[in-house]
């Protein structure tokens, strides 16, 4: 049959068919790709420990909610199911697995290392932000800053001025050495100074989901409203832990 012999109702039934067929390609691809996690996951999406808005307006509800829900939750996802058939393997902390990425059988080896590195730093970001985490360092941390840093305000530079020369995604980092001195650094992806035999003590996300929809490409801006809402007292008890 063709064209000219298509009577009018041949012809809408033909058409109606075609604009079903998207709708029909969607739903088959959201049945098969619909994440479901793997039941036996030993890693869980930690909570935030304060509400979406508590930082506003230095960083924004929406940015917060998508961050955590979405980013850091496909993160705990990937890294599960990377290990659904390494029962060993799911004893491991994400810290012991990232430190121990050699043992990592290599056909997973870089899903653990991205998706373990973004639950392990997302973790830890999230717990070094609030909206009353006081003035800070104070004792032997505000010394050991000192040694880093001439003073507060240079301090404040230098880590903006790495965390822009980092190019691409990646997190800026405070770490502690395994002499007990301080490191600024920053790392690609989701990488972190684990992976160089130093514990961080502080981290700050640069990826752009990190700040996009309130700061788009200012990524300075938005270091500096980190800076606002920095929980030091995590971080000093952190210090504390670490280096005791
Ligand atoms: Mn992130």
């Amino acid at each position: 049959m063709n064209r000219s012999t298509l009577s009018r109702r041949q012809a809408f039934m033909a058409g109606a068919a075609l604009t079903a067929a998207p709708t029909l390609l969607i739903r088959t691809h959201a049945q098969i790709g619909a994440p479901t996690p793997p039941p036996t996951g030993p890693h869980k999406l930690p909570p935030l420990g304060y509400a979406y808005d508590a930082l506003e307006p230095h960083v924004d509800a929406k940015t917060m909610e998508i961050h955590h829900s979405k980013h850091h939750s496909t993160y705990v996802f990937n890294l599960n199911r990377a290990l659904v058939d390494h029962p060993d393997l799911q004893k491991l902390s994400v810290e012991e697995l990232l430190k121990n990425l050699d043992k990592v059988p290599d056909k997973i080896r870089t899903t653990v290392r991205n998706n373990g590195g973004g639950h392990y730093n997302h973790t830890l970001f999230w717990q070094c932000l609030s909206n009353e985490g006081g003035a800070g360092p104070e004792g032997a941390l505000d010394e050991a800053f000192g040694q880093l840093f001439k003073n507060k305000e240079e301090g404040q530079e230098e880590f903006i001025k790495a965390a822009t020369g980092q190019f691409g995604s990646g997190w800026v980092w405070i770490s502690v050495d395994k002499d007990k001195s301080l490191k600024l650094e920053t790392t690609p992806n989701q990488d972190s100074p684990l992976l160089a035999g130093r514990t961080p003590l502080l981290a700050v996300d640069l990826w752009e989901h990190a700040y996009y929809l309130k700061y788009q490409n200012r990524r300075a801006d938005y270091l500096k409203a980190i800076n606002n809402c920095l929980n030091w007292s995590f971080i000093q008890k952190r210090w504390e832990k670490l280096t005791a």
